[in-house]
Protein backbone atom coordinates (compact mmCIF):
# COMPACT_ATOMS: atom_id res chain seq x y z
CA UNK A 1 0.00 0.00 0.00
CA UNK A 2 2.02 3.02 -1.08
CA UNK A 3 1.78 5.97 1.49
CA UNK A 4 -0.76 8.75 -0.41
CA UNK A 5 -1.37 11.80 0.83
CA UNK A 6 -4.80 13.62 -0.06
CA UNK A 7 -3.32 15.44 -2.83
CA UNK A 8 -2.32 12.44 -4.49
CA UNK A 9 1.72 12.33 -3.81
CA UNK A 10 3.11 9.04 -3.19
CA UNK A 11 5.77 9.38 -0.31
CA UNK A 12 8.46 6.54 -1.37
CA UNK A 13 11.78 9.03 0.21
CA UNK A 14 12.64 8.87 4.02
CA UNK A 15 15.76 10.78 5.28
CA UNK A 16 16.35 9.77 8.31
CA UNK A 17 18.85 12.24 10.95
CA UNK A 18 21.13 9.82 13.09
CA UNK A 19 22.06 12.45 15.50
CA UNK A 20 22.16 16.37 15.92
CA UNK A 21 25.26 16.96 16.66
CA UNK A 22 27.92 17.80 14.35
CA UNK A 23 31.78 18.57 14.18
CA UNK A 24 30.95 21.61 11.92
CA UNK A 25 28.95 24.85 13.31
CA UNK A 26 27.36 26.32 10.13
CA UNK A 27 26.00 29.29 10.10
CA UNK A 28 22.86 28.68 8.20
CA UNK A 29 22.18 25.40 10.10
CA UNK A 30 23.58 25.65 13.63
CA UNK A 31 23.92 29.17 14.22
CA UNK A 32 23.97 29.06 18.27
CA UNK A 33 27.00 27.87 19.56
CA UNK A 34 25.04 27.28 23.16
CA UNK A 35 22.69 24.96 20.84
CA UNK A 36 21.13 22.87 23.41
CA UNK A 37 21.26 18.99 22.11
CA UNK A 38 19.17 15.94 21.78
CA UNK A 39 20.06 13.95 25.40
CA UNK A 40 21.25 10.20 24.27
CA UNK A 41 18.14 8.43 25.87
CA UNK A 42 15.88 10.43 23.75
CA UNK A 43 17.64 9.29 20.54
CA UNK A 44 16.49 6.60 18.68
CA UNK A 45 19.03 3.81 19.29
CA UNK A 46 20.58 1.37 16.24
CA UNK A 47 17.80 -1.32 16.77
CA UNK A 48 14.75 1.17 16.89
CA UNK A 49 15.77 3.14 14.03
CA UNK A 50 16.19 0.09 12.06
CA UNK A 51 12.41 -1.11 12.77
CA UNK A 52 10.92 2.08 11.91
CA UNK A 53 12.65 2.00 8.98
CA UNK A 54 11.62 -1.72 8.58
CA UNK A 55 8.18 -0.31 8.68
CA UNK A 56 8.43 2.73 6.40
CA UNK A 57 9.89 -0.11 3.57
CA UNK A 58 6.69 -2.00 4.25
CA UNK A 59 4.76 0.96 3.36
CA UNK A 60 6.02 1.31 -0.08
CA UNK A 61 9.26 3.47 1.14
CA UNK A 62 12.35 2.62 -1.93
CA UNK A 63 14.55 5.37 -1.00
CA UNK A 64 16.28 6.26 2.69
CA UNK A 65 19.15 9.20 2.69
CA UNK A 66 20.96 9.35 5.77
CA UNK A 67 21.36 12.92 7.40
CA UNK A 68 21.50 14.87 10.21
CA UNK A 69 23.35 16.50 11.83
CA UNK A 70 26.59 14.89 10.32
CA UNK A 71 25.17 11.00 10.25
CA UNK A 72 28.60 9.61 10.06
CA UNK A 73 29.99 11.87 13.81
CA UNK A 74 27.27 9.11 15.44
CA UNK A 75 29.41 5.84 16.71
CA UNK A 76 26.97 3.34 15.76
CA UNK A 77 27.07 4.99 12.51
CA UNK A 78 28.68 2.34 10.41
CA UNK A 79 26.59 -0.29 12.19
CA UNK A 80 23.20 1.35 11.47
CA UNK A 81 24.64 1.51 7.33
CA UNK A 82 25.47 -2.01 7.39
CA UNK A 83 21.65 -2.86 8.59
CA UNK A 84 20.15 -0.29 6.37
CA UNK A 85 22.25 -1.70 3.36
CA UNK A 86 20.07 -4.94 3.70
CA UNK A 87 16.78 -3.35 3.11
CA UNK A 88 15.28 -3.41 -0.47
CA UNK A 89 15.76 0.39 -0.88
CA UNK A 90 18.55 3.15 -2.57
CA UNK A 91 20.83 4.03 0.18
CA UNK A 92 21.86 8.16 -0.20
CA UNK A 93 23.91 10.19 2.56
CA UNK A 94 24.24 13.47 2.93
CA UNK A 95 27.46 14.28 4.72
CA UNK A 96 29.95 16.88 5.53
CA UNK A 97 32.73 14.43 4.24
CA UNK A 98 35.19 15.09 7.50
CA UNK A 99 35.14 11.41 8.45
CA UNK A 100 34.25 9.90 4.83
CA UNK A 101 37.59 8.30 4.79
CA UNK A 102 36.46 6.21 7.61
CA UNK A 103 33.71 4.72 5.40
CA UNK A 104 34.86 4.55 1.68
CA UNK A 105 35.35 0.53 2.16
CA UNK A 106 31.81 0.00 3.85
CA UNK A 107 29.81 2.22 1.33
CA UNK A 108 31.78 0.09 -1.48
CA UNK A 109 30.46 -3.30 0.36
CA UNK A 110 27.11 -2.64 0.46
CA UNK A 111 26.56 -0.40 -3.01
CA UNK A 112 25.89 3.05 -1.56
CA UNK A 113 27.62 4.95 -4.77
CA UNK A 114 26.23 8.44 -4.35
CA UNK A 115 27.35 11.24 -2.02
CA UNK A 116 25.56 14.47 -1.32
CA UNK A 117 28.80 16.73 0.44
CA UNK A 118 28.23 19.73 1.71
CA UNK A 119 30.59 22.60 0.78
CA UNK A 120 29.91 26.19 0.49
CA UNK A 121 33.47 27.60 -0.10
CA UNK A 122 36.59 26.56 -1.91
CA UNK A 123 38.60 29.09 0.24
CA UNK A 124 40.45 27.71 3.64
CA UNK A 125 39.49 31.12 5.36
CA UNK A 126 36.31 31.45 4.50
CA UNK A 127 35.70 28.08 5.13
CA UNK A 128 36.30 28.67 8.97
CA UNK A 129 33.72 31.54 8.68
CA UNK A 130 30.80 29.57 7.66
CA UNK A 131 31.35 26.48 9.45
CA UNK A 132 33.34 28.12 12.31
CA UNK A 133 35.91 25.56 12.32
CA UNK A 134 39.02 25.07 10.51
CA UNK A 135 38.45 22.17 8.74
CA UNK A 136 38.55 22.90 4.72
CA UNK A 137 41.61 20.86 4.20
CA UNK A 138 40.17 17.54 5.65
CA UNK A 139 37.17 17.87 3.98
CA UNK A 140 38.52 18.28 0.56
CA UNK A 141 40.59 15.78 0.21
CA UNK A 142 37.88 13.57 1.48
CA UNK A 143 35.52 15.27 -1.54
CA UNK A 144 39.28 14.38 -4.19
CA UNK A 145 39.08 10.89 -3.27
CA UNK A 146 35.46 10.10 -3.34
CA UNK A 147 35.75 11.11 -6.77
CA UNK A 148 39.03 9.06 -7.38
CA UNK A 149 37.00 6.17 -6.01
CA UNK A 150 33.97 6.65 -8.55
CA UNK A 151 31.79 7.69 -6.62
CA UNK A 152 28.62 10.27 -7.83
CA UNK A 153 29.24 12.70 -5.81
CA UNK A 154 27.08 16.24 -5.52
CA UNK A 155 28.24 19.08 -3.73
CA UNK A 156 26.10 21.21 -1.58
CA UNK A 157 26.25 24.96 -1.57
CA UNK A 158 23.80 26.98 0.37
CA UNK A 159 24.68 30.84 -1.84
CA UNK A 160 24.59 33.32 0.45
CA UNK A 161 25.06 37.14 -0.58
CA UNK A 162 27.38 37.91 1.59
CA UNK A 163 29.55 34.52 2.12
CA UNK A 164 29.95 33.38 -1.14
CA UNK A 165 27.75 34.28 -3.76
CA UNK A 166 30.94 35.39 -5.74
CA UNK A 167 32.26 31.80 -5.58
CA UNK A 168 29.73 30.28 -8.16
CA UNK A 169 31.58 30.54 -11.06
CA UNK A 170 34.14 28.84 -8.97
CA UNK A 171 32.08 26.07 -8.09
CA UNK A 172 30.72 25.28 -11.40
CA UNK A 173 34.39 25.81 -12.91
CA UNK A 174 34.94 22.73 -11.10
CA UNK A 175 32.24 20.59 -13.49
CA UNK A 176 34.21 21.16 -16.39
CA UNK A 177 37.10 19.08 -15.86
CA UNK A 178 35.70 16.61 -13.07
CA UNK A 179 32.88 14.39 -12.46
CA UNK A 180 31.23 16.44 -9.73
CA UNK A 181 27.47 17.44 -9.54
CA UNK A 182 27.34 21.35 -7.59
CA UNK A 183 23.79 21.91 -6.24
CA UNK A 184 23.10 25.83 -5.23
CA UNK A 185 20.96 25.73 -3.10
CA UNK A 186 18.77 28.59 -1.83
CA UNK A 187 19.15 29.70 1.70
CA UNK A 188 15.79 28.77 3.66
CA UNK A 189 14.12 29.78 6.89
CA UNK A 190 14.29 27.52 10.66
CA UNK A 191 14.62 28.44 14.07
CA UNK A 192 17.66 30.71 14.91
CA UNK A 193 19.42 31.51 11.29
CA UNK A 194 18.71 34.65 10.84
CA UNK A 195 16.67 34.37 8.04
CA UNK A 196 14.67 36.93 5.63
CA UNK A 197 13.54 36.83 2.46
CA UNK A 198 15.79 39.37 0.83
CA UNK A 199 19.07 36.88 2.20
CA UNK A 200 17.77 34.44 -0.01
CA UNK A 201 19.75 34.50 -3.54
CA UNK A 202 16.83 33.26 -5.57
CA UNK A 203 17.20 30.95 -8.62
CA UNK A 204 16.73 33.99 -11.25
CA UNK A 205 19.46 36.10 -9.63
CA UNK A 206 21.97 32.97 -9.66
CA UNK A 207 20.90 32.01 -13.32
CA UNK A 208 21.49 36.16 -14.59
CA UNK A 209 25.18 35.67 -12.56
CA UNK A 210 25.91 32.20 -14.37
CA UNK A 211 24.62 33.74 -17.74
CA UNK A 212 26.97 35.57 -18.73
CA UNK A 213 29.93 33.63 -17.63
CA UNK A 214 29.50 30.18 -19.14
CA UNK A 215 27.86 28.27 -22.21
CA UNK A 216 25.35 26.21 -20.61
CA UNK A 217 22.35 23.97 -21.34
CA UNK A 218 19.25 22.75 -19.32
CA UNK A 219 19.58 18.97 -18.78
CA UNK A 220 16.97 16.36 -17.91
CA UNK A 221 15.52 16.43 -14.41
CA UNK A 222 14.85 13.54 -12.37
CA UNK A 223 11.36 12.77 -11.49
CA UNK A 224 10.85 14.26 -8.06
CA UNK A 225 13.43 16.40 -8.55
CA UNK A 226 14.22 19.23 -6.29
CA UNK A 227 16.42 20.85 -8.70
CA UNK A 228 16.31 22.29 -12.02
CA UNK A 229 19.63 20.70 -13.93
CA UNK A 230 22.38 22.23 -16.33
CA UNK A 231 25.62 20.95 -17.57
CA UNK A 232 28.11 23.74 -18.98
CA UNK A 233 28.42 22.37 -22.49
CA UNK A 234 31.29 19.89 -22.94
CA UNK A 235 31.52 19.72 -19.09
CA UNK A 236 32.34 16.24 -17.24
CA UNK A 237 30.11 17.61 -14.25
CA UNK A 238 26.96 19.30 -14.18
CA UNK A 239 25.08 22.35 -12.22
CA UNK A 240 21.61 22.66 -10.69
CA UNK A 241 19.72 25.14 -8.70
CA UNK A 242 17.33 23.87 -5.83
CA UNK A 243 14.67 26.62 -5.30
CA UNK A 244 13.00 25.48 -2.34
CA UNK A 245 12.02 29.31 -1.24
CA UNK A 246 11.53 30.72 -4.74
CA UNK A 247 10.24 28.53 -6.64
CA UNK A 248 9.08 25.13 -4.53
CA UNK A 249 8.66 22.05 -5.58
CA UNK A 250 5.96 20.96 -3.16
CA UNK A 251 2.99 19.77 -5.91
CA UNK A 252 5.77 16.94 -6.65
CA UNK A 253 6.92 15.99 -2.92
CA UNK A 254 7.61 12.67 -2.07
CA UNK A 255 9.83 13.20 1.18
CA UNK A 256 9.25 12.16 4.64
CA UNK A 257 11.68 12.91 7.54
CA UNK A 258 12.72 11.05 10.42
CA UNK A 259 14.47 13.07 13.13
CA UNK A 260 16.83 11.86 15.29
CA UNK A 261 14.76 11.42 18.42
CA UNK A 262 12.10 9.40 16.36
CA UNK A 263 9.32 11.94 15.34
CA UNK A 264 7.84 11.90 11.72
CA UNK A 265 7.89 15.12 10.04
CA UNK A 266 5.63 14.54 6.86
CA UNK A 267 7.66 18.42 5.44
CA UNK A 268 10.39 19.89 6.37
CA UNK A 269 8.99 23.37 7.19
CA UNK A 270 5.97 21.27 9.18
CA UNK A 271 6.01 22.10 12.94
CA UNK A 272 3.25 19.33 13.62
CA UNK A 273 5.20 16.46 14.39
CA UNK A 274 4.13 12.55 15.08
CA UNK A 275 6.11 10.52 17.66
CA UNK A 276 6.98 7.48 16.11
CA UNK A 277 9.86 6.15 18.68
CA UNK A 278 7.25 6.93 21.62
CA UNK A 279 4.65 4.84 19.82
CA UNK A 280 7.41 1.82 19.15
CA UNK A 281 8.62 1.93 22.65
CA UNK A 282 4.75 1.70 23.95
CA UNK A 283 3.86 -1.24 21.61
CA UNK A 284 1.56 0.83 19.39
CA UNK A 285 0.64 0.81 15.91
CA UNK A 286 3.64 2.66 14.03
CA UNK A 287 2.22 2.04 10.30
CA UNK A 288 -0.97 3.88 11.63
CA UNK A 289 0.73 6.51 13.02
CA UNK A 290 3.00 7.04 9.62
CA UNK A 291 -0.40 6.83 7.43
CA UNK A 292 -2.18 9.52 9.70
CA UNK A 293 1.35 11.49 9.46
CA UNK A 294 0.94 11.56 5.47
CA UNK A 295 -2.61 12.12 5.26
CA UNK A 296 -2.52 15.42 7.14
CA UNK A 297 0.24 16.43 4.99
CA UNK A 298 -0.58 20.02 3.94
CA UNK A 299 -0.70 21.14 0.23
CA UNK A 300 2.51 23.49 0.54
CA UNK A 301 5.16 24.64 3.32
CA UNK A 302 3.66 22.61 6.11
CA UNK A 303 0.58 24.54 5.46
CA UNK A 304 2.85 28.16 6.55
CA UNK A 305 2.25 31.06 4.75
CA UNK A 306 4.45 32.06 1.50
CA UNK A 307 8.11 32.90 1.99
CA UNK A 308 7.82 36.40 0.33
CA UNK A 309 4.28 37.51 2.82
CA UNK A 310 4.80 39.78 5.74
CA UNK A 311 5.60 37.87 8.67
CA UNK A 312 7.11 35.01 7.18
CA UNK A 313 10.37 34.61 9.01
CA UNK A 314 8.43 34.70 12.50
CA UNK A 315 6.61 31.83 11.43
CA UNK A 316 9.26 29.74 9.85
CA UNK A 317 11.11 30.65 12.73
CA UNK A 318 9.07 28.44 14.99
CA UNK A 319 10.49 25.19 13.54
CA UNK A 320 13.29 23.31 14.68
CA UNK A 321 16.48 24.00 13.62
CA UNK A 322 17.68 22.44 10.77
CA UNK A 323 20.35 20.63 12.76
CA UNK A 324 17.88 19.15 14.56
CA UNK A 325 15.78 18.14 11.36
CA UNK A 326 17.70 16.41 8.93
CA UNK A 327 18.01 18.39 5.34
N1 LIG B 1 25.88 17.41 8.08
C1 LIG B 1 25.45 16.97 6.81
C2 LIG B 1 25.79 17.95 5.74
O1 LIG B 1 26.11 19.09 6.06
O2 LIG B 1 25.75 17.58 4.58
C3 LIG B 1 23.99 16.62 6.75
C4 LIG B 1 23.00 17.52 7.43
S1 LIG B 1 22.77 19.12 6.72
C5 LIG B 1 21.54 19.77 7.79
C6 LIG B 1 21.93 18.72 5.23
C7 LIG B 1 21.89 19.78 4.19
O3 LIG B 1 21.08 20.85 4.63
C8 LIG B 1 23.23 20.37 3.83
O4 LIG B 1 23.47 20.24 2.46
C9 LIG B 1 23.10 21.82 4.22
O5 LIG B 1 23.82 22.64 3.37
C10 LIG B 1 21.60 22.04 4.10
N2 LIG B 1 21.11 23.18 4.88
C11 LIG B 1 21.24 23.38 6.21
N3 LIG B 1 20.66 24.54 6.58
C12 LIG B 1 20.14 25.08 5.45
C13 LIG B 1 19.43 26.29 5.17
N4 LIG B 1 19.13 27.17 6.11
N5 LIG B 1 19.06 26.53 3.88
C14 LIG B 1 19.37 25.64 2.90
N6 LIG B 1 20.03 24.48 3.10
C15 LIG B 1 20.44 24.22 4.36
FE1 LIG C 1 26.75 20.32 10.46
FE2 LIG C 1 25.73 19.80 8.07
FE3 LIG C 1 24.58 21.62 9.66
FE4 LIG C 1 26.93 22.17 8.62
S1 LIG C 1 25.04 21.84 7.46
S2 LIG C 1 26.35 22.46 10.79
S3 LIG C 1 27.90 20.21 8.52
S4 LIG C 1 24.72 19.48 10.03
Amino acid sequence: MPLLDTFGRVHDYLRISLTDRCNLRCIYCMPDLHMRFMPPARLMQADELITLARHFVSLGVKKIRLTGGEPLIRKDAAQIIESLGRLPVELAITTNAFFLDRFFDLFDSIGLRSLNISLDTLDEKKFKGIAQKDSFRTIWKNVETAVSRGYHVKLNMVVMREQNLSEVPDFIELTRSQPLHVRLIEFMPFACNKWNYGKTVSYAEMLELIQGKFDFEKIKDAKNDTARNFRVRGAEGTFAIISSVTNPFCSTCNRIRLTADGKIKNCLFSREEGDLLSVLRSGGDVKKHIVESITAKHAARGGLPPFESKGAAGEFEKNRAMISIGG
